[in-house]
């Protein structure tokens, strides 16, 4: 099948594409690497009546340093978060989440804004900016908010980007000495979607646990958390097992889901003990 587009503007500046978003009536659909977007338009699960190319507005790419934090511009690609010295150094989870996400072609082509906007609670970007406690950056014609991770993400595949707006970066807290992060998952075959994913965060101030592919959309596990403030490694894993009602598909029961967040909490920790043991 192919997909139903009506109408298509590539955007030269931020400006001009919330100008474009502004005019179409509530018809436009940002496009940025389009390797979520194009495939459902090609099934039909989303049509395109205005598609809003931002993929050629370079101030929406790239990473800076500004002191405390790391400004991730939202076109940044997987394979140059994967690749980027700072991201590497500062916010490890992120580069280190890549090599889960999809295939190499996908990831050449696919943005985290684009990742992040679009939502979708097995991906692992989402779970990564919850346990880092990024914000997020929006823009629309009348101006600038700032949205803190754990606000952003509301339903499946629904954030709190309003019509006419544009994620234009999210903003990072830079990693201090000793802070250590891990990401795991279990997938079916690699470059599939999780069956479960957990992303751990150890810093000075305690830990942040956040789970993805465990329900509509990321979770930040509160009870987990302050369990493994305490040492409490199965008092977390039961936490989980309380906090969790992952849904059950064709993939993998509810279940089997729970089971596998409380196996990827304790794989999680043991890593990091054994790191810094
Ligand atoms: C076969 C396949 C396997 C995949 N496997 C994984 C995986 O394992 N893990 C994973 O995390 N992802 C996976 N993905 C998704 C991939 O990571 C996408 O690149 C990503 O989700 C979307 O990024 P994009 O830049 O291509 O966005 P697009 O497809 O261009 O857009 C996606 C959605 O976000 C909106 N949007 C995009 N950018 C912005 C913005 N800056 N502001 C506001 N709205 C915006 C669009 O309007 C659209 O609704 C997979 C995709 C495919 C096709």
């Amino acid at each position: 099948m192919k997909a139903s587009v009506g109408g298509y503007a590539r955007a030269s500046d931020l400006r001009h594409a919330l100008e474009l978003l502004s005019g179409s009536g509530g018809l436009g659909r940002v496009l940025a690497g389009g390797q979520s977007l194009i495939a459902a338009m090609n099934m039909r699960l989303s049509a395109g009546d205005l598609l809003v190319d931002i993929s050629r507005v370079s101030d929406l790419s790239g990473v800076s340093d500004t002191g405390e934090r790391l400004l991730i511009g939202a076109l940044t690609r997987h394979v140059e978060i994967a690749g980027n010295p700072l991201i590497r150094e500062h916010a490890p989870l992120l580069s280190r989440a890549v090599q889960y996400i999809a295939h190499a072609a996908i990831r050449n082509r696919g943005t985290i804004g684009g990742a992040l906007a679009h939502a979708d609670p097995a991906a692992e970007f989402p779970a990564c900016i919850l346990a880092l406690g990024a914000t997020l950056h929006i823009e629309g014609l009348h101006g600038r908010r700032d949205v803190a991770a754990e606000d952003f993400f509301q339903d499946i595949f629904e954030t709190s980007i309003g019509e006419g707006e544009i994620l234009t970066g999210i903003s990072v807290p830079k990693a201090e000495a000793g802070e250590a992060h891990l990401i795991e998952e279990v997938a079916r075959r690699s470059g599939d979607y999780a069956l479960a994913g957990l992303c751990l965060v150890k810093r000075a101030a305690g830990h942040r646990v956040a789970l993805f592919s465990v329900g509509p959309k990321p979770l930040l596990a509160r009870t987990a958390m302050t369990a493994l403030d305490r040492g409490d490694v199965e008092g977390a894993a039961k936490a989980l097992h309380d906090e969790l009602d992952p849904p059950s598909d064709t993939q993998a029961s509810g279940a089997y889901r729970r089971h596998l967040a409380q196996v990827l909490l304790r794989r999680a920790v043991a890593r990091i003990e054994g790191a810094t043991a």
